[in-house]
């Protein structure tokens, strides 16, 4: 519960009521969410506060009073205009999650339009925004005007957080990535969902990471997310429902930004990894049961499927991307998107089966190697990342390639091979993975 609201306190004061273990006020959550938009907080301070939220958490109603504020700190989309259902999906965070790319296209031409705010690389995770500029001249800064002509014409159209749409998000998600602020389920809440209700969505879906890879690695924390966020759905009236997927090894077989672009590409012609289009169709089913454009969950698949089959989908990704600005030549012909000046093999150091692909000692290669940032301010190289991996449960040979790394430096080559010999684990019998999907809060 909020306390009764009184004078607004300054900076250094609203920090050691958190830090203290108070509940904040609205206001206070105001002035804060203000302090990141108009950038009246110094960086250090609004950090000191994430960490505060960090450690003292937020009761429901902080939590509520903080999205609200997230995303009221720009404009609130108007896609009224928009006559398709609008839905959009967000994942909670993973490694080589390249799932809105392909999916958004894939959902489009079953007939929903997906407005698609996204976020860059948070930790140790990729973030959509960063895999799509992998794509030369792909703008993702859209004006709101822009943003909503193009959902209305082309069913889909994927931006970033913006000076107009929910920009203390921006701010914050920044900050969080670089001051160990992120794994906190408030703070997360306010994040997917501030920016997700400025959309202008009539639905959404989330998938909801557990596991290694995952913000939450355990599964009842997961779930403990996934119960926050659609809580908050049900309080502004939008339908939530959130998918629970494990992010146990990375998802499909490539981390890095162009790798999963490819990897993307080849989803929407029917050649995706097995595991990456179950996570794809359990998502868009979702999408299109709350769209109502399919009656069950398998007429949902069926469609998808069929979407990509008669090359309606990989052109609606090509439409998208052209809209934005991007060079659909690389679309056409995958070898043209940047490339890694070295590609060296992992071997396997003998025969057997493979019992382990650590999702975040993979994730922490790819960093090493430059396809995600340390510090705010850092550039991502497009071209670096790990490629061919195998999964859990495979048979290798000796001396068979594990992966591929792609790297730009011998000395980031020689510092991820030396992770991901750590990563993937070869041993006398299969491992076994947790089951890919797991059950829908709604
Ligand atoms: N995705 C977001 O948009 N925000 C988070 O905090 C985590 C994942």
């Amino acid at each position: 519960m909020s306390e009764p609201s009184r004078r607004v306190l300054s900076p250094p004061a609203i920090i050691a009521r958190k830090r203290d273990g108070h509940v904040l006020t609205p206001e206070e959550i105001a002035a804060f969410v203000r302090g990141a938009t108009d950038g009246s907080w110094a960086d250090y301070q609004l950090s000191a506060l994430l960490m505060a939220i960090y450690f003292r958490g937020m009761t429901p109603a902080e939590t509520a009073d903080l999205t609200s504020a997230i995303m009221r700190s720009g404009a609130v989309a108007d896609l009224s205009a928009v006559r398709r259902p609008k839905v959009d999906k967000h994942s909670s965070g993973g490694v080589g999650d390249k799932v809105s790319l392909h999916l958004a296209p894939m959902v489009v031409v079953c007939g929903v339009a997906v407005p698609m705010m996204s976020g860059r690389g948070l930790g140790h995770t990729g973030g959509t925004l960063d895999k799509l500029e992998a794509i030369a001249g792909f703008r993702v800064d859209l004006s709101l005007a822009e943003f909503r002509d193009q959902v209305d014409k082309i069913g889909a159209a994927f931006i970033g957080q913006t000076a107009e749409l929910a920009p203390a998000d921006k701010k914050l998600y920044a900050l969080r990535d670089v001051t160990a602020t992120i794994e906190c389920i408030p703070l997360i809440c306010a994040s997917i969902m501030g920016k997700k209700l400025a959309e202008g969505i009539d639905a959404l879906v989330l998938d909801v990471k557990f596991g290694r890879g995952a913000f939450m690695p355990d599964r009842a924390r997961a779930r403990e997310l996934a119960a926050a966020l659609v809580a908050i759905g049900h309080a502004v009236g939008k339908p939530v429902r959130a998918v629970l997927t494990a992010m146990h090894e990375p998802l499909g077989r490539t981390v890095g930004n162009a790798l999963e672009v490819a990897e993307s590409i080849a989803c929407l012609h029917g050649q995706g990894p097995a595991d990456l289009m179950e996570v794809t169709l359990a998502l868009g089913e979702q999408m299109l049961l709350l769209g109502r454009v399919a009656p069950t969950a398998a007429a949902a698949r069926r469609q998808l499927l069929a979407g990509v089959a008669s090359g309606a989908s990989f052109a609606k990704f090509r439409e998208i991307v052209a809209a934005q600005g991007g060079d659909v030549r690389m679309l056409d012909d995958p070898a043209r998107l940047p490339a890694a000046r070295w590609r060296e093999p992992l071997g396997a150091p003998g025969g057997g089966w493979v019992q382990d692909v650590d999702a975040r000692k993979v994730a922490v290669a790819a960093l090493r190697l430059g396809a995600g940032r340390a510090k705010a301010e850092d550039r991502i190289d497009p071209a670096v990342g790990v490629g061919a991996l195998v999964k859990i449960g495979e048979k290798v040979e000796a001396g068979a390639p594990l992966c591929l790394i792609h790297a730009n430096s011998p000395e980031a080559l020689a510092e991820a091979r030396k992770v991901l010999a750590e990563a993937i684990r070869i041993g006398p019998s299969p491992g076994v993975a947790p089951a890919l999907i797991g059950e829908v809060t709604e």
